[in-house]
Formats: structure tokens, sequence, C-alpha cells
């Protein structure tokens, strides 16, 4: 079964996040559980909490479907002493947050070496920062997003992201979450059907299907390889439509978080309906 959604808006309370996602005709979200453009979020009460999960209850949202993303101010493999522990402060905060609502994920970028510091460096800094936060907590997995690779920002090949998980020490709590421009635009060739194949035998091989924990869905604006994030509307980008038909038919995708991130936001209940549309039932197959 695919668990379609989208990254929907938390104003007025991150208890209307479910009653968001269930209005455009999803089965899952993300949410950003505080400020995304703030160290520090205030903090969210008992009876926010209580809201958020009867909604959730309501509408048939279980933590399984729900990805949380964190603020974008954290960089975990920050190369400046101050700023990196800022970032391991503010993550655990998120952390915290997501075990408040009884959630079991959150999803965030690797980090970036700001070229001040050797990408292994930054890599292993990172696996720290999730060693920390993991002890510190309970039930909740830090799940890595693979980047687009602009700047210095780690995490765009499949390797980089195997080279953290293989520092994280319970790893019963890390996981991928993988986004399709983002692979796109970092040099995977999705779009071409033996490069799709490709890409994911590699994923297979470098990292493993048991670590993809959700997925986030967007078209790309820039070409193949551009290491450019610039999300764009299912269908209307390089990647096209008929690498979606395919991913929405892959099983490799059942049962985890797909999530769009797209910028048309009025579209998004066009576009989760669009991609049920290309399920091909088992009684009609292909
Ligand atoms: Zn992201
Ligand atoms: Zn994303």
């Amino acid at each position: 079964m695919k668990y379609i959604g989208a990254h929907v808006s938390v104003a007025g309370g991150v208890s209307n996040a479910p009653v968001e996602a269930h209005a455009i005709g999803a089965k899952a979200f993300a949410l950003f559980t505080g400020n995304s453009s703030r160290w520090v979020s205030k903090d969210i009460s008992d009876k926010e909490v209580d809201l958020f999960k009867h909604n959730c209850e309501l509408y048939g949202f279980t933590p399984e479907v729900i990805l949380p993303h964190d603020n974008f101010l954290i960089n975990l493999g920050s190369p400046d002493e101050k700023k990196l522990k800022l970032s391991r402060k503010s993550f655990l905060d998120e952390m915290r947050r997501c075990e408040q609502l009884g959630l079991t994920m959150l999803n965030f970028h690797p980090g970036s070496h700001l070229n001040e510091i050797s990408e292994e460096e930054c890599l292993d800094k990172i696996a720290e920062s999730i060693n920390i936060t993991l002890d510190k907590t309970q039930g909740v997995t830090a799940v890595l997003e693979n980047v687009a690779g602009q700047g210095s920002n780690v995490g765009h090949s499949f390797e980089q992201l195997a080279h953290i998980i293989n520092k994280v020490e319970d790893k019963s709590r890390i996981g991928v979450c993988i986004d399709t421009c983002h692979a796109y635009s970092a040099g995977f060739d999705l779009a071409t059907p033996e490069l799709y194949d490709q890409t994911w035998k590699l994923f297979d091989e470098v990292i493993g299907f048991n670590y993809l924990r959700g997925m986030h869905l967007n078209d790309d604006k820039r070409k193949l390889g551009s290491r450019i994030d610039r999300h764009e509307s299912i269908g209307k980008g390089t990647l096209g439509k008929a690498f979606f038909t395919r991913l929405m038919n892959d099983p490799r995708f059942d049962n985890i978080p797909l999530i769009l991130e797209t910028p048309d936001e009025l579209i998004w209940a066009e576009e989760i309906a669009w991609l049920y549309s290309q399920i091909v039932s088992e009684k009609d197959p292909l």
C-alpha cells in the first residue's frame, strides 16, 4: 500500500496538520513541530499534544506515516564548535518534541563542512551528533535525507549516507529518506528506466532498503547532476510523469510515507489523486 501525503502547514498549532492532510486526501504527512527558521521553538502545550494525537487517530494517521522535518538552522556536522553545540541542542529539542507528540521519526539534512573541515570529518561529526542525541532520547529514529549536493552540503551520495549509518551505534534508530528531486540533481538518473533500476540496486547494495523510512516526492526544476535544489510540481519538471508512474508501481516503496514538497500547495490534492490513479491494480497488471 502506498501512503502518499504532503508537508502540511502547522499554522494555528501542530494539531491542524492531520486536519489539513486529511482535507487534501493524504494518507501520510510531514510537518515542522516548531519554527523552521529558529534555533529555539516554544513548547507544545499538553492540550495541543492531546489534540494532535486525537486528530491523527480520527483521520487514521499512525506514527509510521508521519515524517516530521527539523529546522533549517541545524548543522550536525558544523566545523564551528559554537554552532555545533547550538545545533546539537536544537536537534535534541526537535527529538524531544517528536517524543512528546508520540512520533517515531525525525527527518533532517545531514550537514555541511563549509569548506573548513574535510568531508570525512564532517560525516564523522554528524554520526557523533546522532549518537549523542539518540543516547538522550527514546523511540525516535533519526532519518537522514539525501541532499542535492549544493555548496558544501554532505549526504548527496549513498556512500556518504552509509558512512554516517556505519558510525551510528544504535542501528535500530537510524534511517534514510530519499528526496527524488535531490537525487536527480545529485546525478542519479531516475528518469531513465535502466538507470532507475541501477540506482535502486546501488542504493540497496550501499545502504540497504531496510534503512528506507520515507521518501520526498518532488519533480526537479533543474538538469540531471545540477547539484541545485529546486523542487517542481509532479510531472512538470525534468524527472517527468513516467518516473512517478514507475515509482507508484514499485512495491519497494510500499508502507512508508511518500511526501510531496512541491511548490504549488494549491494543487497538492490533485497531485495526490494523480499519483494514486497511476497505481495499476494486481487484477489489471501493466
Ligand atoms: Zn528536507
Ligand atoms: Zn526533501
